[in-house]
């Protein structure tokens, strides 16, 4: 779900001695409930007051690991691709292309929406611990209106100095997804051994954050905490990332080129327009065939409503700032 909520949040910028490392701007959670009758708490990064986008990467969830159930009913999605990344647990996904698929840990599930989709996301009911990211792509505006589409790959793990990497979007270190992308992106889990640090060889052209998601990682003279973004903007060819604890760590990193397109995002909808919006959501609830429907999922709820819209004009969220943070 992507209600957008204007709450307060902080905002921590750590300026590296001169030559040192890269400036990290630390983008810090804030507590959403995801959609649904039974409601779990995410960990929303992105979008926020400070960011709306890291290349394409519009939307970040980190949830878990925690004992509940997944199961948010079938809601509609535009303008955008969606990533399922689990580290533990298993959901259950279904979509108006007729995909049924089990998304397990390790494993990319990739949905693009397109001009419109519908899906349903549910835990396995063997599952018991729940822990994994949620992340959204926008889609740029000669592809956004693209068929609906289902892509899976497994990355292999590759070995780093002290830390173990598994790229399911985009290259790092040698390994390349072939998964195709509509811009240039990167996504990639990397687990960190004690006492680690290591140098990341990155594109300089894009801009990086670190999700962490276990441990208290530095990303360059930062540290990171449990959900916490760091964002380290273009114009850097490397990354650090340390582990100075004495217990594992891990991070997703995500990567892309600056997003120079405006975008509007309401709920689960990324459009251009409040006119844009405005039609989606009038389609959904007019169960349009721009969205088609979900079957098998066998909740109370049926579809997800949408919300009412805010009483005054959405407005296009303002294209990222193009200063860089080096
Ligand atoms: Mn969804």
């Amino acid at each position: 779900m992507s209600n957008l909520e204007a709450a307060p949040a902080e905002v921590a910028c750590s300026s590296g001695v001169a030559g040192a490392l890269p400036m990290v701007q630390v983008l810090q959670p804030r507590e959403v409930p995801l959609g649904g009758p039974r409601a779990i708490r995410v960990q929303r990064t992105l979008p926020q007051r400070q960011r709306s986008l890291i290349g394409a990467w519009c939307f970040i969830d980190h949830y878990g690991p925690v004992h509940a159930r997944m199961d948010v009913p079938p809601h509609p999605h535009t303008g955008l691709q969606t990533v399922s990344w689990l580290f533990s647990g298993g959901v259950e996904h279904r979509d108006s292309a007729g995909v049924h698929a089990l998304v397990r840990p390790g494993e990319l599930n990739l949905m693009t929406a397109g001009a419109g989709i519908c899906h349903s996301e549910v835990s396995i009911e063997s599952s018991a611990v729940l822990h994994g990211v949620q992340l959204w792509v926008a889609l740029p505006d000669a592809d956004r209106d693209a068929d609906r589409d289902f892509g899976h790959y497994v990355p292999k793990s590759i070995s780093l100095p002290g830390a173990v990497a598994r790229v399911f979007l985009g290259e790092l270190a040698g390994s390349r997804s072939p998964v195709h992308t509509f811009t240039p992106l990167l996504g990639a889990q990397i687990d960190l051994e004690p006492n680690a640090g290591l140098n990341i060889d990155v594109d300089a052209a894009f801009e990086h954050g670190v999700l962490c998601d276990s441990g208290h990682v530095q990303m360059g003279e930062t540290t990171l905490a449990v959900a916490d973004l760091g964002y380290q903007g273009p114009g850097n060819s490397t990354l650090h990332l340390a582990n100075p604890g004495d217990r594992p760590a891990r991070v997703v990193l995500l990567g892309g080129t600056p997003f120079a397109e405006q975008l509007l995002m309401w709920w689960n909808f990324v459009g251009r327009s409040h006119e844009d919006i405005v039609g989606y959501r009038q389609m959904w609830e007019d169960a349009d065939d721009r969205f088609g429907a979900v079957t098998g999922y066998r909740g109370s709820v049926t579809r997800l409503p949408a919300p009412p819209l805010p009483t005054t004009r959405l407005r296009p969220r303002p294209i990222p700032e193009r200063k860089e943070h080096t």
